[in-house]
């Protein structure tokens, strides 16, 4: 990628205060992201993929190093978690316009609806997340992250909850969706198929206190199908993020 990078991430630790001198969750880390990009994020449970991401949402603050985004003040940041964490009482769309309730009506609704379209609930509209199962429960959560057209859109974990053929159905979903929309995109994972379908990018971090191990570039061609991984090529490159993880 040649464009300067959208931001840049120097020596960033976070210190978590415990009764034992403090609880390293993150040691010096540092890594560039250019515009348009998807990075991976990968490691075990506990290398502090989400403190990383809840840093750059600007929700915690690190205990040193630092955050610079290229635009110098804090960018519209989009995000999606493990669980969609809908509203109960709101309709998919009414879900999804949340974020824009105090901006002129019409538009949000426009755009809202130009979103379920993009993330394929059409004629779910009006329905009540009780209804939705877990694969469109996330579609709404993304739709409803995209609405303020964010420069930056962090993921954690975004299918972590869904099960293996949805969560592969996703893949090739949000893979679509991210080529539409043009869209910088950080997503923690701990899953390599996952990593490997959707990046340009994975970092790989330590067990804590998570450092990065590997920056790989993901040099497979897009769209990326669901044959790509069977190649050698998608193995050599699951391999040796499997080598960096352990
Ligand atoms: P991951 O997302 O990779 O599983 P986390 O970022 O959630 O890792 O956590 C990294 C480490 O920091 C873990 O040991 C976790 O228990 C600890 N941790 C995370 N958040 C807090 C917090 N608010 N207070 C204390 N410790 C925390």
């Amino acid at each position: 990628m040649t464009s300067s990078p959208i931001l840049t991430i120097r020596d960033l630790s976070a210190v978590f205060p415990d009764n034992n001198g403090g609880l390293q969750a993150l040691e010096r880390i540092s890594f560039e992201v250019c515009p348009r990009e998807f990075v991976a994020v990968l490691g075990p449970s506990g290398s502090g993929k989400s403190t990383l991401l809840r840093i750059l949402a600007g929700i915690l603050r690190p205990t040193a190093g630092e955050v610079d985004f290229a635009s110098h003040q804090q960018p519209r940041i989009g995000m999606v978690f493990q669980q969609a964490n809908l509203m109960p009482w709101r309709t998919v769309l009414q879900n999804i316009t949340l974020p824009l309730e105090l901006e002129n009506e019409a538009q949000a609704v426009s755009r809202a609806r130009e979103l379920i379209e993009l993330v394929g609930l059409q004629g779910f509209e009006s329905n009540w997340p009780r209804e939705l199962s877990g694969g469109m429960a996330q579609r709404v959560a993304l739709a409803r992250a995209l609405i303020h057209d964010p420069d930056l859109l962090l993921l954690d974990e975004p299918f972590g909850s869904l099960d293996a053929l949805t969560r592969e159905r996703m893949w090739t979903e949000l893979s679509r969706i991210w080529q539409a929309r043009q869209k910088t995109v950080l997503m923690v994972t701990h899953s390599i198929s996952e990593s490997l379908f959707l990046a340009d990018r994975v970092l790989v971090l330590t067990a804590r206190p998570g450092r990065v191990k590997l920056d790989l570039k993901v040099d497979l061609p897009r769209p990326r199908t669901d044959e790509m991984r069977y190649t050698a090529h998608f193995g050599k490159l699951a391999r040796k993020l499997k080598e960096a993880i352990e």
